[in-house]
């Protein structure tokens, strides 16, 4: 299995600049999407070599920690407690996966951010996700969570970059848009878009609500697409 880019994915991301948090809402019900819906926990793995076999294809999820991200997950799969909303910083370093089928996962990446980990946790942190993205073959695509209030960290840049250099396909997700205006909200995806395209290639970019459930529809639309549902 030829590993994806070894070269620069370790490069120089320190976890010292924490992020904000919060909630509130608005409007729509998506219709159910029941691959979805089925997501069951299978592990949670700290290392690349106990994880599930690379086999079939995967979705990952990323952000900040309190960006929003289990919270996300939950919504997109229509469930409570499939992934834990944790309240504690760098509770868990671990890689969690969930199966929606045979063959497709939905794998939640550890948060990051968080001010207060030790040195040996935030190198723990960067090795275990640099060679989870550089090798992992059957991850078809990352999410990048990120508050909608404080977009574009300097984790969520690097998050961005490793993910263009493991030549993989990305959708940024604003969520708590619940808690701008629409109009707001809007402006910001535009801004957040223009700020995140590169060498003329753009990075979807899509408005959630995990309170409202907005934005669920367009969410299920590519990650059906990334795992091959559908045809
Ligand atoms: P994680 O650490 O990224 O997994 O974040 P969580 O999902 O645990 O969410 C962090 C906090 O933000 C919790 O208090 C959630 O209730 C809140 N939150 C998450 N998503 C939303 C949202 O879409 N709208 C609002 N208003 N609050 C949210």
């Amino acid at each position: 299995m030829a590993p994806r880019r070894k070269d620069s994915l370790l490069n120089g991301i320190d976890m010292q600049h924490a992020g904000k948090p919060t909630g509130n809402g608005h409007n729509p019900e998506p219709p159910i999407n029941p691959l979805y819906q089925r997501a069951c926990f299978i592990t949670a793995a700290a290392r690349v070599d106990r994880m599930p076999p690379d086999q079939g294809r995967e979705v990952a999820f990323a952000g900040r920690s309190n960006a929003g991200k289990s919270s996300a997950i939950n919504t997109i799969c229509h469930r409570r407690q499939l992934a834990r909303t944790s309240k504690t910083p760098g509770r868990t370093q671990q890689v969690v996966f969930f199966a929606l089928d045979e063959t497709r996962r939905l794998v939640d990446l550890p948060g990051y951010g968080y001010a207060k980990v030790s040195e040996a946790v935030k190198l723990q942190w960067q090795r275990l996700m640099a060679s989870y993205l550089q090798q992992r073959r059957s991850l078809a695509g990352l999410v990048v969570v990120m508050d909608i209030r404080h977009p574009l960290t300097v984790f969520d840049r690097r998050m961005l970059e490793w993910g263009r250099r493991a030549e993989l396909e990305l959708l940024l997700l604003l969520t708590k848009s619940d808690k701008l205006k629409r109009g707001a909200a809007r402006a910001e995806r535009e801004r957040v878009a223009k700020a995140v395209t590169a060498d003329g290639r753009r990075i979807r970019v899509e408005l959630f609500s995990a309170q409202t459930r907005s934005g669920t529809e367009p969410v299920h639309g590519v990650l059906d697409r990334w795992l091959g549902v559908g045809g």
